[in-house]
């Protein structure tokens, strides 16, 4: 029996997932995300109706993907084809469902607060660093709610003044709009340009995180990154002082990142005062529609 589905909607692909009444997953059905927004409505409705014929029966569907949904209900995304339109209206409307968009960095916060690294957590907060930054904040096993729906904008907090000045990096403009943002610095592409600005050449994430200890520039941009990493996570916490701090995003991946964070945290903190533990997401490439699907099912119960 199906109890929900989640659609992991993403620039390149989008595969839907079926779940039963254990959560455990069933089926899947991929397809490639088209680059037009009728193509897009067309496709995602093609997916809810194709979970409504799985199940046999009208199921809640969420769509975890990039991006906001503003109160009016259009999309702000930048990749997606679907920038300022009322894209779960329009699936809703064309599907005769209704449908629940979930950014995707709160739909993995949710996913591990329920399933994942951060069972048995009051607050569990996700924190995904990747090709962006982003997160998000669970409490007692739902996402935590806000009128205006940015909460989990973690990238487009300001970063460190104190951390940029320690490193001489000067402030760079965002896709948002703003100047200064920690995504821009935090993100993958930001540490590559810190590398750029520090040691002088290009150098992908990857490349730097793993010269950290041998090579003296990489080992000064690592440095900067992780300064200012860690003054995010301190203003998170200061913030929202939550249980646990879930990571996500392809950064998480550098080996050893989890335990200089924490250490690094554990130094910004006010002395004498403790920090959350820092663990790696357990849930994978299942966690985005899984917490989707959750969070459908949990919003059709209210
Ligand atoms: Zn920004």
């Amino acid at each position: 029996m199906i109890r929900a589905a989640g659609i992991d909607l993403g620039g390149t692909k989008s595969e839907v997932q079926l779940f039963d009444q254990d959560w455990a997953l069933v089926d899947r059905r991929r397809d490639a995300t088209p680059a037009s927004y009728d193509a897009l409505v067309a496709m995602l409705t093609e997916q809810v109706r194709w979970v409504q014929d799985r199940a046999g029966e009208a199921v809640p569907v969420g769509i975890g993907a990039a991006g906001l949904v503003d109160a009016e209900g259009n999309a702000f995304t930048a990749n997606l084809p679907a920038m300022g339109r009322p894209l779960p209206a329009d699936i809703a409307r064309a599907a005769g469902h209704r449908v629940t968009y979930v950014n995707d960095c709160r739909a993995l916060a949710l996913s591990e607060a329920v399933f994942g690294a951060g069972r048995g957590h009051a607050t569990v907060m996700s924190l995904i660093m990747g090709t962006g930054v982003g997160g998000g904040v669970a409490h007692r096993g739902a996402l935590w709610p806000g009128p205006a729906g940015t909460g989990g904008e973690f990238g487009h907090m300001p970063v460190s003044g104190p951390g940029l000045l320690a490193h001489g990096l000067a402030l760079r403009e965002c896709g948002c709009g703003r100047r200064g943002c920690v995504e821009s610095y935090v993100s993958g592409p930001g540490l590559a340009r810190t590398a750029r600005e520090v040691a002088g050449r290009d150098m992908t994430p990857e490349e730097v995180a793993a010269a950290r200890a041998t090579d003296p520039g990489a080992g000064r941009s690592w440095a900067a990154w992780l300064d200012l990493a860690a003054d995010m996570a301190l203003a998170l916490v200061q913030a929202v002082d939550p249980d646990v701090i879930v990571l996500g995003g392809g950064l998480s991946r550098v080996d050893g990142l989890v335990g200089e964070l924490e250490q690094a945290l554990a130094q910004a903190q006010i002395p004498g005062f403790g920090v959350p533990p820092i663990v790696l997401a357990e849930g994978g490439d299942a966690s985005g529609a899984r917490g989707a699907a959750l969070a459908a099912s949990q919003e059709a119960q209210t």
